[in-house]
Order: C-alpha cells, then sequence, then structure tokens
C-alpha cells in the first residue's frame, strides 16, 4: 500500500526534479531519487499499488517538465527492473537490491531501426551461443537490426536488451539477456552506441542507437526463468515451464507500462487544465461585466466536458490497475479480457487526452502560445501515443482478435461492425483490410467513449464481457 506518510515523502522527492539539465545530470537525478530506497526496483511485484501511485504522482509535474524524465523514471523501474521481475531467476533478481543501492541504471533494449511497431516484437539482433567459451555472442548483422530509440542507453550502465537466440544452430526465439553495457572506464568492447539527436520535447532524456558487433557476454546473463542453455555438445536449449516463453513474459510488461501510459495522459491533462483554469479565472473579460475568461461560453463547455470524461476514465484505469495488481502480485498472466481492456485504456487515455488538450489549446487565446504554460508539453502525450504498444497498431489487434472470434461477441452495435469487417475481410488487398480494420477499431472505441455503463467501475466486469 502506498500510505500518506509514503506520498508525502515521495511528493517531496520529485518536487526537486528538474528538466532544464544535461542528461547526464537528469540520470544523476533518477540515480539520487532510487538511492532514497522510496520505490523499490521490486515494488511492481510486491507493492504495485505503490508503483502506480509514483508513477501518477511524477506525471503531475509533466506540463512543466516535459517527458523526458517520466520516460526514464519508466523505462528503469517498469520495463528495465520489470523484465528482471517478470524473466529473471532468483540469483538474478535479487541482483535488482544491489542495482537499486548502487544507483546504476538500465535501459531496455526491443526497438530496432527494422523491427519493433513494424514486426510485432520480432528481433533481428541475434545471440549465439558459443558453448567452447560458454558465452553469448551479440551482433546486428544489418543496420536494420541496430537498437534504436533506447531511451537511457547513454548513460545506462546495465542493459535489458531482447535478441534472437540461436543454440547449435537452431533459432529459440526473442530472450532478454540482463548485461553490462559500460563501467567506469566507458562503453564495454563491441558495442557501439549513437546519439538519436534533438527532439521537439525531453532532451533531458537521452535516447540511443546500439549497434552490437560480436559482444560477448557470459552464460549468467540470459534472463532465464523461464529457459536455459545446457553447456556441452553444442549446447541445448531447455524450457523450465512448459506452455511459457520467455518473451511472452517479457511482454507482460507492457501491460503494467500501459496502465502507467494511461494514468500519465490523464494526469498531464488534468494538471494541464488545472493550470490554465487558474490563468482563466484571472484574466478578466468585458462582458457580462465583471466576469472572467472561464465564463466564456466554448471555454466552460470544454472544462465542463473534460471534467466528466476525465472522471469516467480514470475509472475505468483505476479498475485496469486494480485487477492488474491482482495479477502482478499473484505472478498470474492477465486474462484476455483485462489484455484487452488495458490496451483500450491505453488508447483512450492517450487520444481522450490529445483531444481535450488539443481544443484547449485553440480556446484559450494567446496565452497558449507563452512559455511555462504547459503546453510546450504537449508532445508528452504524441509519447503515450506510441509508448508501450503504438496504439494505431494495438487498435489493428484489438480489431484483428474481434474478426477472429467465430462466436459474436459484445454488444449488438459491436457485433455488427465485427461482421461489416468480416464481410470485407473476405476480398480486396491486405493493406485495404487492414487500414478497415483499423478504422472499425477506432469506431468501436469511439463508441465505447460515448457509453457511460462501460465506462462505470462498478460495471467494469460486465463490461469488459461487452468489450469481448
Ligand atoms: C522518446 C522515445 C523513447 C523510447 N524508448 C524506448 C526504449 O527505451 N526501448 C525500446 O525498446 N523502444 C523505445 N522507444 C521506441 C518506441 O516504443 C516505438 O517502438 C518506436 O517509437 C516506434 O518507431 P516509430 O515511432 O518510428 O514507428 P514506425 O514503425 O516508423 O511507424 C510509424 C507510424 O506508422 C504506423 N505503422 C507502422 N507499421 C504499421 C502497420 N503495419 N500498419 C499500420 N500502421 C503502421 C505506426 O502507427 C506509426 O504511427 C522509444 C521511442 C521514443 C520516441
Amino acid at each position: 500500500m502506498a500510505t500518506e506518510e509514503w506520498r508525502q515523502q515521495w511528493i517531496e522527492a520529485v518536487a526537486k526534479i528538474r528538466s532544464d539539465v544535461s542528461y547526464n545530470e537528469s540520470a544523476q537525478q533518477l540515480r539520487r531519487l532510487q538511492q532514497t530506497g522510496l520505490l523499490k526496483l521490486t515494488d511492481l511485484k510486491y507493492n504495485p499499488a505503490k508503483f502506480f501511485e509514483a508513477h501518477r504522482l511524477l506525471a503531475r509535474h509533466a506540463p512543466n517538465l516535459g517527458p523526458g524524465f517520466w520516460i526514464r523514471f519508466t523505462v528503469h523501474y517498469n520495463l528495465f527492473a520489470g523484465s528482471v521481475l517478470a524473466v529473471g531467476n532468483e540469483d538474478q533478481v535479487k541482483q535488482l537490491d544491489d542495482i537499486q543501492q548502487k544507483g546504476l541504471l538500465g535501459c531496455f533494449g526491443l526497438t530496432e531501426k527494422l523491427a519493433g511497431v513494424n514486426s510485432g516484437g520480432v528481433v533481428n539482433t541475434i545471440a549465439e551461443w558459443d558453448d567452447q567459451t560458454q558465452e553469448f555472442v551479440l551482433t546486428s548483422h544489418e543496420v536494420g537490426a541496430q537498437k534504436n530509440w533506447i531511451s537511457q542507453g547513454l548513460v545506462g550502465e546495465l542493459g535489458v536488451v531482447v535478441a534472437d537466440l540461436r543454440v547449435a544452430g537452431k533459432r529459440c526465439g526473442a530472450h532478454a539477456f540482463l548485461m553490462e553495457l559500460r563501467t567506469a572506464n566507458g562503453p564495454v568492447p563491441n558495442v557501439e552506441f549513437g546519439d538519436m539527436g534533438r527532439k521537439t520535447v525531453g532532451n533531458d532524456l537521452d535516447n540511443a542507437w546500439i549497434a552490437f558487433h560480436g559482444a560477448r557476454v557470459p552464460r549468467h546473463t540470459l534472463l532465464s526463468r523461464y529457459g536455459e542453455v545446457q553447456p556441452g555438445n553444442g549446447g541445448s536449449y531447455v524450457s523450465r515451464v512448459k506452455g511459457l516463453t520467455n518473451m511472452a513474459m517479457i511482454g507482460q510488461r507492457l501491460f503494467s507500462g500501459r496502465v502507467a501510459v494511461a494514468w500519465a495522459a490523464i494526469t498531464f491533462t488534468r494538471k494541464l487544465f488545472e493550470m490554465t483554469r487558474e490563468y482563466s479565472d484571472r484574466k478578466k473579460c468585458w462582458v457580462p461585466k465583471n466576469s472572467n475568461l472561464t465564463q466564456v461560453p466554448q471555454l466552460q463547455h470544454l472544462y465542463t466536458r473534460a471534467e466528466e470524461t476525465l472522471q469516467k476514465l480514470e475509472a475505468f484505469v483505476a479498475s485496469c490497475e486494480k485487477q492488474l495488481s491482482d495479477c502482478l502480485q499473484k505472478d498470474e498472466i492477465p486474462s484476455v479480457a483485462l489484455q484487452e481492456a488495458i490496451a483500450s485504456a491505453k488508447i483512450l487515455a492517450s487520444e481522450t487526452s490529445i483531444d481535450l488538450c488539443f481544443r484547449l489549446k485553440q480556446d484559450v487565446g494567446s496565452h497558449a502560445l507563452m512559455g511555462d504554460t504547459g503546453f510546450e508539453q504537449m508532445d508528452f502525450l504524441q509519447a503515450c501515443k506510441f509508448a508501450e504498444g503504438d496504439s494505431r497498431i494495438l487498435m489493428q489487434k484489438l480489431a484483428r482478435d474481434r474478426v477472429r472470434l467465430t462466436s459474436p461477441l459484445g454488444s449488438s452495435e459491436e457485433q455488427q461492425l465485427t461482421k461489416e469487417l468480416q464481410e470485407a475481410m473476405k476480398g480486396g488487398a491486405k493493406v485495404h483490410r487492414m487500414a478497415l480494420a483499423e478504422r472499425r477499431g477506432m469506431r468501436t472505441l469511439r463508441k465505447f467513449t460515448t457509453w457511460p455503463g462501460w465506462w462505470c467501475s462498478a460495471m467494469w466486469p460486465a463490461c469488459v464481457q461487452e468489450l469481448l
């Protein structure tokens, strides 16, 4: 549980974070924050309520700080440490305490120049088992296989790197390696790092491309809770838990990430509306006499609409968080219904926030052009849109899964949309079918946003049935 005392301590600790600093200084802030021990790298599993609350409280600063530090924070706590928790063996999980105490930072290397969003998780970095030296050899055989956009990749001492494992010439699929990326003497041998360059916002965060040129890592770096490599006769891959793959379990991090991103988008929007409201309450209007900008009809309407929408969204995301937290604590994979609900929460929170903040920007006048108003950080929401599974791709996957079902599910409206889509899938070019699937997916989601019952937290389990 996140106690009130802890909340106050965390609020105080994150109030000191600055974004007008170099990425090295920004990284130092995260090192210090984790060394306070207020949020443990293991809290995602043992105290998920604290993990999500910490993300939310940090996101309240996003209209001032931009996305840099928030992304750095969630990459370290969710993607890096969370992957070790999800697929690491006991010894590997134990290392997290040491990492935290020493203030070391980790990055998460999944996305590649020609893989990631497009490929849906396939990676082309290869990790070849060398039975003689009992090491894995990591190689990016072509430029397209180089890691891309890796947050904290220019400062992190450690990385969870996802690569396609080959043992004795056999492909064993994507696996994660907990490896050292740099020591006090600089980057480890045969790993090359490059800066992705300047971004519109969040330049206090380093984003790297990373190329592996035959980098050698020891056997114990393979996160091996679900599968490991046995040396001898060229080596053999041994699955530890039937039916569970390492990659499926790494994918679990995307669920907690999606809930955190949904909260971040909502929290950003709330704070931006709060800051703007303070301004419009103060700004006098000449008519009616003694009125202020808040009373201008279009703003008044927008404030009311935003409040209603955000409340519904918050109730829905809170239900997702609660159910996901149960799964995290019990070490269970969320049901398909919950997975779909979490994906919908992430998409809706990002899209609704973009829409509300854009409208606010249009209606509040010149104020939106000024620095330090929060409007200059609106690309925070852009990051929410593509983080933890690009929203467009997620919508396509939701639509695809629904179309594949043989028995009808959901409301009559949803069933009608699914039927139309199934009809369209019978012919036409693949590109057309994909576009149609996405359009239908968006239409379905939009319908949900105007359906109050679906949002009501008390109704939620029934609503998920509807969603299915
Ligand atoms: C600031 C930042 C931090 C990041 N941090 C990390 C990190 O720490 N670790 C990590 O592994 N990754 C990270 N990423 C990568 C991120 O999660 C996305 O995977 C990456 O941004 C996707 O690349 P892209 O946006 O260039 O998309 P592209 O693949 O170039 O796609 C562009 C657009 O086309 C659409 N599109 C693509 N394919 C299809 C298709 N088949 N059908 C329909 N539409 C399609 C997508 O919706 C997208 O909007 C980060 C990215 C950024 C920008």
